[in-house]
């Protein structure tokens, strides 16, 4: 077959110069101004205007999804057109304003008994709404009174987003001088040193660890203050607004129970030797006693690997769905023939892939760069299993299809697993791409269940140890080397932590997001956890499956889990399963490793 691998966008607007497309976002500023006036104004709490509210900002928020997708795909294809980027702009303001939508329904939901809520919840019209309206009406309740809401978003401005903007000031400017072992060296900006501790030579990632090191920490009395600042914010405001945990308006964001992420973390400390076996694998096949923290993004020393080209790249894809899950297959093959993905390298394009798609034609778009490498199959993979997530909840109503970032990811690992499998199972698959398939399954192991895990312990313990003061940086940097020896163990090199992570990290400083790490970790373990239970059922499994992503916007992960499933992952079982799976790819590749058929460097 010949792919086509640039998108045909004609189906959301003809051109973005059309005046059909102009006039779309004129009559949707229009609709949103009104609507948020409407929403303004409403004041004791009556079923009729407030329903009438939920249903307006429904549309238009399908509206939204339509035009924003649209210029998504445009700007991402063409990063150096200005009449994209400022449409950009003028969509991020849209959303804002869609946002205070929400904020007046909060308000709106706060004020009504639970029964007489519950009546409201019972409206044919607002039928499966219920979980989205619970939601709103939980935080609405959980607030301060609307003037200080206001007040207090007014100053976030000059406070914890003041700080947030600091930091991306600071880091931003930050360089440091590179020694490559050459002798020769040159000032980069911090951003680089991501991808030189990503080098195969070691002596790269060393240097650009050390020297990258040596600026941060001329930083971190400007760092660890903003730091305080932001949690010392959170701090007051959860105070201010009912005593409430970090750690539940953290759960409550990411749609999860505490006994939940309790009940994984627990598994994930019972079995800590799986993925530091797999770590202390990889040092052994780099020829090191035992990894530094310089060398956890190293790529696994594998010569060999296998190029192709993106109709090979399609077809492995194919094959590996048609195998395991004809319905995945079906789906792929009409986004090709519909022409939904872009994959083309392209010189304007920006990098990364992503998945979006219109809520008022409930098609999708897949944008990626297919350069060849087995990495790059994989993530057409990942992104094609993001849009059959949509399809699975094609039809659905915007309050249904709300999954949180802990869901977020289920379809499209699902996806990759399909396929990683299917690969594997081809019995001409080189031995050089076995092994990078099954270096991925061990490398993911120890990022999602030893570095995702340390950041979470080292942020709970210092917002632990903020609530009674100010936490210096010599102390976040000793709370960071704890958790990190406490999580790998002796599969990181004592003395080889990297005490200024807490600097280095942009994802502690994110103003509007607290604990941002762990639901990666949900979502690694949830699909595998899944992919071994279709392992178990085969075929039966699959309506199941499907029926889970339908519901991922419509309760709390558990119960989702258990309405579709029938299996509890308020357990540490479902956990412990999910992790097992990491033992037979870890086993593979170290037989493999010690027969020597590897060609390693
Ligand atoms: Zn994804």
């Amino acid at each position: 077959m010949n792919a086509n691998w640039t998108w045909d966008l004609s189906s959301y607007f003809t051109d973005f110069a059309s005046a059909e497309r102009q006039e779309f976002e004129v009559a949707l500023e229009r609709d949103l101004t009104a609507l948020l006036a409407r929403a303004e104004a409403l004041r004791a709490f009556d079923a009729e205007p407030w329903e009438a509210l939920v249903l307006g900002y429904e549309e238009l928020a399908k509206r939204l999804s339509h035009l924003g997708s649209y210029i998504g795909c445009l700007a991402a294809a063409d990063g150096s057109n200005e009449s994209y980027s400022l449409a950009e702009g003028r969509v991020a303001d849209l959303r804002s304003r869609a946002e205070r939508v929400l904020v007046e329904l909060r308000r709106g939901f706060a004020a009504p008994s639970d029964e007489e809520f519950g009546q409201f919840c019972a409206r044919p019209a607002l039928a499966k709404a219920g979980y989205a309206l619970g939601r709103l009406r939980k935080e609405g309740r959980e607030s301060m009174a609307a003037g200080e809401e206001g007040v207090a978003a007014e100053l976030s401005n000059f406070g914890i987003f003041g700080w947030g903007r600091l930091y991306d000031a600071v880091s931003g400017r930050l360089t440091f001088e590179m020694q490559y072992p050459d002798g020769r060296s040159e000032v980069l900006p911090v951003a680089q040193r991501r991808s030189l501790m990503a080098d195969s030579d070691r002596k790269v990632r060393e240097a650009a660890f050390r020297r990258g090191n040596e600026a941060w920490s001329s930083v971190t009395h400007i760092l660890a203050p903003a730091l305080n600042h932001i949690v010392g914010t959170r701090h007051c405001l959860n105070q201010r607004r009912g005593g409430l945990h970090f750690l539940d308006q953290a759960m409550h964001g990411a749609g999860v129970s505490r006994k939940t992420i309790d009940a994984m973390f627990e598994a994930v400390s019972d079995r800590i030797e799986i993925p530091r076996r797999g770590l202390r694998l990889k040092a052994r096949m780099m020829g090191l006693e035992a990894i530094s923290w310089f060398d956890l993004e190293a790529p696994f020393p594998i010569k060999g690997q296998t190029r192709v080209d993106f109709d090979r790249g399609v077809e492995l894809v194919r094959t590996a769905f048609g195998r395991a899950y004809p319905r995945l297959q079906q789906h792929f093959d009409a986004m090709l023939s519909k022409r939904w993905i872009e994959a083309e390298p392209t010189k304007t394009k920006r990098p990364g892939a992503f998945c979006t798609g219109s809520d008022v034609t409930d098609e999708t778009r897949v944008f990626m760069t297919f350069q060849g490498s087995l990495g790059d199959v994989s993530t057409l993979a990942h992104e094609v299993g993001h849009a059959f997530h949509a399809e699975v909840l094609a039809g659905s109503r915007v309050l249904e299809r709300q999954y949180p970032m802990t869901l977020a990811e289920t379809a499209s690992t699902f996806a990759q697993a399909v396929l990683s499998e299917g690969l594997l199972s081809d019995s001409s698959l080189s031995v050089s791409d076995r092994a990078l398939l099954l270096g991925e399954a061990v490398s993911e192991g120890a990022a999602f269940l030893l570095d995702v895990p340390t950041r979470f312990y080292f942020e709970k313990a210092f917002y632990e140890e903020r609530l009674r003061g100010e936490v210096t940086p010599s102390r976040l940097s000793e709370l960071m080397v704890e958790a990190q020896q406490k999580q790998f163990g002796s599969a990181l090199s004592r003395g080889a932590e990297d005490p200024l992570f807490w600097a280095s990290k942009l994802h502690f400083f994110i103003p509007d997001l607290s604990f941002y790490n762990f639901p990666y970790t949900f979502g690694f373990l949830l699909s595998r956890g899944m992919y071994a239970l279709f392992k178990q059922q085969g075929s039966e499994f699959l309506p199941r499956y499907e029926h889970f992503l339908r519901l991922s916007g419509s309760a709390l992960a558990h119960e989702v889990a258990m309405q579709s499933l029938g299996e509890d992952i308020e357990s540490p079982a479902f956990w412990a399963g999910a992790i097992d799976t990491l033992i037979a790819p870890t086993n593979e590749l170290e037989a493999l490793f010690d027969s020597g058929k590897l060609n390693s460097r």
